[in-house]
């Protein structure tokens, strides 16, 4: 593939108020040459927030597009960056908790928009319900507290009073004595807090999917050499080992470029797989 610096010595923005910055901007300058302006002069939980009192208004990826172009806006840039997770059950395990990062890049005046993404289990997504210190604890213990911060409400959660960032066990005692003081039903909800500076592993996340947009802006197209030439698709089919029945995993792996549609089709890290994979060997 070819090596392309097309960010090199431009400037390009990221609005956060989340601190997001800290492992973006040097992933981000290094990988790629240009210079990151952060702006904090928007209040990005109007996007939406994970404490539920603003809804997220469309898609993961939609959200991530309006704060990129705000950013933009703010700083005066052709180049806006921008972050943004989910979080929910694994969608193939369901007792498993998922983060899907994404970081966007937009380019305005190529009119290119570039995705690194980064999706796990690595996170301490959970809530519970409890009723006294000792059932907090617990949760608290489990959450990695207090490196990763915790929310409380009483009663449920969508109580519309709550304490967010609470990074000691101090405060986290009073605060729980405030909400069962407040709760109607002697119950307090307890959840992790989710926004970036609250919580290293999901920074980890987005430093991971910052990787990988970086890949992704260094990846040219061999036909006109724009960048963010990426895998689209994946194509299933790989051969049985033992009897050469095509099977569901991946065979080929489509790249493409988002400009001139150039394709190119490469096949996949093995070339059999595994017979317990097989629907005829192993139905
Ligand atoms: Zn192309
Ligand atoms: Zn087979």
């Amino acid at each position: 593939m070819v090596e392309v610096s097309f960010l090199g010595g431009r400037s390009a923005a990221l609005l956060t108020k989340h601190q997001k910055e800290k492992v973006i901007k040097p992933t981000l300058e290094k990988g790629t040459g240009c210079r990151l302006i952060v702006t904090t002069a928007y209040d990005t939980d109007l996007f939406g927030a994970f404490t539920r009192e603003v809804a997220r208004r469309g898609s993961q990826l939609a959200v991530a597009r309006r704060k990129a172009q705000k950013a933009m806006e703010l700083a005066g840039t052709e180049l806006g960056v921008a972050s943004e997770g989910s979080f929910g059950p694994h969608p193939a395990i369901p007792f498993l908790p998922f983060n899907r990062e994404i970081v966007l890049l937009i380019d305005a005046k190529a009119k290119l928009e570039i995705r690194g993404e980064c999706a796990n289990s690595d996170t301490n997504f959970a809530s519970a319900v409890v009723k006294n210190f000792t059932q907090a604890a617990e949760f608290a213990n489990q959450a990695r507290f207090p490196d990763h911060f915790l929310v409380l409400r009483p009663d449920s959660e969508t109580h519309p009073e709550l304490v967010k960032g609470i990074n000691d066990w101090a405060w986290l005692k009073e605060a729980l004595s405030w909400a069962l003081a407040k709760s109607v039903n002697g119950q307090v909800f307890l959840e992790t807090d989710m926004r970036a500076l609250a919580n290293p592993t999901r920074m980890q996340n987005i430093k991971k999917a910052t990787i990988d947009l970086v890949a992704k802006l260094n990846s040219g197209c061999p036909g006109c050499k724009t960048p963010g030439f990426a895998i689209v698709a994946r194509e299933p089919g790989l051969p049985c080992e033992l009897c050469g029945f095509p099977t569901k995993e991946v065979a080929k792996l489509i790249f493409a470029c988002q400009k001139c549609g150039y394709q190119v089709e490469k096949l996949g890290a093995n070339k059999t797989a595994a017979a317990a994979r097989c629907d005829y060997c192993n139905p």
